[in-house]
């Protein structure tokens, strides 16, 4: 019990097998395979081709008091969420994953893992109650914490301070105005110095971004999103790429906080990566065609996605995003704030809420969601792109923009 071995496919100890034979073999496989037949676990007793839930919260000792199913309590570890687990990580290329119960709570593990008082480096803009949490955690002394501006090398690199700094944080591309980060580059200017670099894939996905690849230590998803896909599952995920003593010590920070995720929500998610491959890059199509319509439109000052040549980022983008620039946009109104706050109200197709990648589109006037501090352009509008069709987006932003910025 509470061994890494029961947490791999196909090895003795867990009810559930890969059918795909060994962990191994289920690699080999490309990762919309895998993703379709959520790694082809199956279970022999019934031979059902849908993974079952293990709802128990606790499982049964044997005689001599080992416990024969390999598990002996669900805040340490369940089948469910090991199944979901060991996808995730077969799609991230990573070593292993695991599951919290949402992503803050995945990104609170991670910084609760480091020593007191250990300097941090991340990226901003960044997903802003991240940001706030980490500035909070400054404030108290429990970290030391530079922002640097998000994709910006020479920044990082300039903030790093060899032994002292233990963590870069990068988040790409960045929630909500889309700056990219160079992961390649950013990854060896924080293994120069001796720190762990950890990137918050969230928008990219593992379809369209492998961060492990690329040289980093540890991805973070907020699997709230595109990950599980239908908003109706509150996740969080990280992947290492190797285990060692950073992973220990968040893996028994979410056994001592609890932070874990119920066997339902797991096998939800399970359900929802296994559509993965379609749906993200049916909502990259989707927000590249409402990007350059967007682009084009004369209320619309600004656009930020990285599909965008004119993007900042674009040409970075181009090289580390396979198949598409993701499912996140924003944009800006030209008449001003309360033009802004008019079109999110007027589309309908696209619903006026807060969250990111779900199958239905959603908008929202992002700086009133981060409050007096958020820092971004008051006219600024975020979308997240769904799977319907770009052409209903777009009319549905069109006549936002016509009569939204016509009555201010
Ligand atoms: N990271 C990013 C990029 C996000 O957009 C979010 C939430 O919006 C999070 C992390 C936090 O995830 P959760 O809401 O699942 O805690």
């Amino acid at each position: 019990m509470g061994d890494d071995e029961n947490r791999v496919p196909g090895r003795p100890g867990g009810r559930a097998r890969a059918a795909t034979g060994d962990c191994d073999a289920a690699r080999a496989l490309r990762p919309e395979t895998l993703a379709a037949q959520a790694l082809g676990w199956w279970e022999p007793s019934t031979r059902g081709l849908v993974p079952a839930i293990h709802p128990s919260t606790t499982f049964e000792r044997a005689e001599d008091g080992s416990y024969p199913g390999g598990r002996g309590y669900t805040r340490d570890e369940n089948p469910t969420y090991e199944q979901a687990e060991a996808l995730l990580a077969a799609l991230e290329g990573g070593e292993q994953a695991l599951l919290f119960a949402s992503g803050m709570a995945a990104a609170a593990a991670v910084l609760d893992s480091l020593d007191p008082g250990a300097h941090v480096v991340a990226g901003s803009p960044m997903y802003w109650a991240l940001r706030s949490f980490l500035e909070r955690l400054a404030r108290e002394g429990r970290i030391r914490l530079d922002l640097v501006p998000s994709g910006d090398l020479g920044a990082l690199a300039r903030t790093m301070r060899r032994g002292e700094t233990r963590l870069v944080w990068v988040e790409t591309p960045a929630n909500p105005t889309c700056d990219v980060t160079d992961l390649e580059a950013a990854a060896a200017i924080a293994q120069s110095m001796g720190a762990v670099i950890a990137v918050d894939s969230t928008v990219a996905t593992p379809v369209h971004t492998r961060p492990i690849a690329l040289g980093c230590d540890l991805v973070l998803h907020s699997a709230t999103k595109q990950l599980n896909g239908h908003s109706d599952v509150l996740a969080g995920a990280l992947v290492c790429a190797r285990r060692d003593e950073l992973w220990s010590r968040i893996r028994r920070e979410r056994a001592s906080r609890g932070a874990v995720l119920g066997p339902f929500e797991s096998w939800l998610l399970l359900r929802g990566m296994r559509t993965l491959y379609l749906r993200a890059p049916a909502a990259s199509r989707g927000a590249q065609r409402v990007a350059e319509a967007l682009a084009a439109h004369p209320a619309v000052s600004q656009v930020f996605y990285p599909g965008l040549p004119e993007h900042p980022g674009h040409e970075v983008a181009a090289r580390q995003m396979q198949g598409g620039f993701g499912c996140l946009l924003s944009f800006r109104v030209r008449a001003g704030e309360d033009a802004a706050r008019a079109v999110a109200s007027r589309t309908r197709v696209i619903k006026q809420a807060t969250s990111l990648g779900g199958v239905e589109s959603l908008i929202e006037h992002r700086a009133s969601i981060e409050g007096p501090d958020s820092g971004l352009p008051v006219d600024l509008l975020r979308v997240s792109i769904g799977i319907e069709a770009p052409e209903d987006l777009v009319a549905d932003l069109e006549q936002a923009l016509a009569s939204g910025t016509r009555s201010s």
